[in-house]
């Protein structure tokens, strides 16, 4: 039986929820993903109440090991009050706290970031952050996020903001994106933008192993269906793949003409494919980058370690420092009551 240090992170996404807990040490006692209902707030957090429960008993903690909670959310979140701001895919909770009731039913701190600053923070604690000083991140999967890291710090910005470079525009193409703008890299080369290049090849009359994956129906063509055609060299989708490549190189040397990172991390639900295009996203950025290509810096784009945890993990991390700030305030608080004394 565990004792003492239980921390909970959870990650939700578009589709799926991540639930883990970990003890001081960045290693995972356990780890679940599963599919959510976006229904009514008071469902969701059923939901979440439920994952807590089980993740802490079956990781062999009490619920009253709990010393914090973090929670990654798909939305721009208010800081302070834990309420969701905007999010695309999470109006339903707008304007609602996703950590008060949390915080209410476990009695214990909890914190909420938007995803890719959660993911930020995993990778600062148990990914590239432990031997890189200076980094970015950037999530690749169904959307595109974006983090900076800087000594050990995610850049967490002004109005409850971060840095997000994934809707920068590199492309002439405007195909409408969810933030409401048109052809950011994020709509480029999303999960759904990789399946939108396979359905415009299949219905352009291209030859393509495309066409029998999805069975003749290219509204069916799914990024994975790419992907797999990719990987029996299929041309088209590998020219799809090369594409998405340099759409992400470019954005890559803007983020380098801009900040100087010595890594850039790829995480995320697309990131084990990351093998495909990573040699392109290098030589993309290398010569695009005249910082690179004078020799004044150096830059290396890398996929994740940590697969599908980084989110989690940060959410961790981040409840820690929180807990761990407020046990300092309270000691500095008890020596000074001493000291009257
Ligand atoms: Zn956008």
């Amino acid at each position: 039986m565990n004792m003492g240090n239980c921390y909970v992170g959870i990650d939700i996404g578009k589709t799926n929820m991540r639930f883990a807990v970990s003890g001081l040490e960045p290693e995972l006692k356990y780890y679940s993903k599963r599919t959510y209902l976006r229904d009514t707030p008071d469902y969701l957090f059923q939901q979440i109440f439920k994952g807590i429960q089980e993740a802490v008993e079956v990781a062999g903690y009490h619920k009253k090991d709990i010393k914090g909670i973090g929670i990654g959310v798909p939305a721009v979140v208010n800081r302070q009050s834990g309420s969701i701001v905007w999010g695309p895919d999470w109006d339903f909770l707008s304007g609602v706290s996703i950590t008060k009731p949390i915080a209410d039913f476990f009695n214990v701190p909890v914190v909420a970031d938007v995803d890719t600053v959660m993911a930020a923070w995993g990778e600062q604690w148990a990914g590239y952050g432990q031997t890189c000083d200076r980094f970015a991140m950037l999530t690749w999967g169904t959307g595109v996020g974006a983090a900076i890291i800087i000594n050990g710090e995610v850049a967490e910005n002004p109005d409850n903001l971060f840095a997000e470079f994934g809707h920068s525009t590199v492309s002439d193409d405007d195909w409408p994106c969810k933030c409401g703008s048109v052809g950011c890299v994020d709509t480029m080369v999303c999960g759904g933008g990789i399946a939108r290049h396979g359905y415009l090849a299949v219905i352009q009359g291209q030859q393509t192993l495309l066409k029998d994956l999805c069975g003749n129906d290219p509204l069916k063509i799914t990024s994975h269906m790419v992907f797999e055609a990719a990987n029996k060299g299929d041309k088209v989708a590998l020219s799809i793949l090369e594409r998405i490549a340099v759409l992400l190189g470019r954005l890559c040397a803007n983020v380098v003409h801009t900040i100087q990172p010595k890594k850039i991390v790829i995480v995320g639900g697309l990131a084990e494919r990351s093998q495909f295009v990573l040699e392109t996203i290098n030589r993309t950025m290398s010569s695009r980058c005249w910082l690179i290509f004078k020799g004044l810096t150096e830059c290396e784009v890398v996929a994740s370690k940590l697969t599908d945890t980084a989110g989690v993990l940060g959410a961790i991390y981040k409840v820690q420092k929180i807990v761990a700030k407020k046990n300092e305030n309270r000691s500095e608080e008890s020596q000074r009551v001493a000291g009257r004394r």
